[in-house]
């Protein structure tokens, strides 16, 4: 029996990308996956598509910007499958452009989505892993947390703070039986692009598209960080696509 069998995983942005795939991969590993994002009918389809193929899902509708609602989605997940084993601090966004543009609504909503998203997830999913005595925490950052590109600054910025945090996390979660794990994609197919309203960053990145990694690529290692055995903690996974651009 693999160690992803049976387990509860919460995934949080669970309705394109990284998290869809996610969801479908861990399902079919024998996981009960618990989706969650603001697009309902996107879940309801990934939904039945999983439960089709004999796999264990449930969903709830989320705005990882909003505290009482997170905590709601693992509360959920706690009652429909009576604990958790794993969090994915999924969900992003990267509306990119370049300082000067002044984009200042898209700045505050990367730092909401993207940083308190993530603490709002660690708020209410640490309790109850501390009171289960085991869990793990998969946080998902981008080679944009390690290094600056221009008109990435604002999105990079939020990328260091997730990392910063998993570090933290890690370190005080260390005698509690919690995993704590940093994976941090490089350009990877999904819909995160969309979200740039800026037209030369939206130039710019739709040829660095070029390069992107199937999403299945970081599913992948979402998979090797929850299947170690316990007293196994991956801390950090960089993947990049083997061309450059
Ligand atoms: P997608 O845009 O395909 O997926 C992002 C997901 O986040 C969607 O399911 C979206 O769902 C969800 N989301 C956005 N805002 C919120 C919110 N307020 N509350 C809840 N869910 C939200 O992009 P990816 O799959 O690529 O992104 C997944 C993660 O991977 C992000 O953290 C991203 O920064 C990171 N990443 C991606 C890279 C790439 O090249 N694709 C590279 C490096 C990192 P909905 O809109 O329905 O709420």
């Amino acid at each position: 029996m693999s160690n992803i069998e049976g387990k509860v995983v919460v995934i949080t942005g669970a309705s394109s990308g990284i998290g869809e795939c996610s969801a479908r991969l861990l399902a079919e590993k024998g996981a009960k996956v618990v989706i969650g994002a603001r697009r309902t009918e996107r879940l309801e389809v990934l939904t039945n598509e999983i439960r089709s193929a004999g796999g264990k899902v449930e969903y709830l509708k989320l705005d990882v910007t909003d505290r009482d609602q997170m905590e709601a989605f693992v509360q959920f997940a706690k009652e429909k499958y009576g604990q958790v084993d794993v969090i994915v601090n999924n969900a992003g966004i990267m509306p990119l452009s370049a300082l000067e543009a002044l984009k200042i609504e898209e700045w505050n909503r990367m730092i909401d989505v993207n940083i308190r998203g993530v603490l709002h997830g660690i708020a209410a999913g640490l309790p109850v892993m501390k009171e289960q005595g085991f869990g793990q925490f998969i946080n998902i950052a981008s080679i944009g947390a390690y290094e600056v590109s221009p008109t990435a600054a604002v999105y990079c910025a939020t990328k260091y703070a997730v990392r910063a945090i998993t570090e933290g996390l890690r370190l005080e979660a260390g005698n509690s039986n919690i995993r704590v794990t940093l994976i941090s994609p490089g350009v990877t197919e999904s819909e995160l692009a969309d979200s740039i309203t800026d037209d030369e960053a939206r130039q710019v990145m739709k040829d660095y598209r070029k390069i992107s990694l199937p999403a299945s690529a970081i599913a992948n290692s979402i998979v090797y960080a929850i299947e170690q055995p316990e007293e196994v903690d991956v801390n950090e996974l960089v993947i990049r696509p083997a061309r450059s651009a």
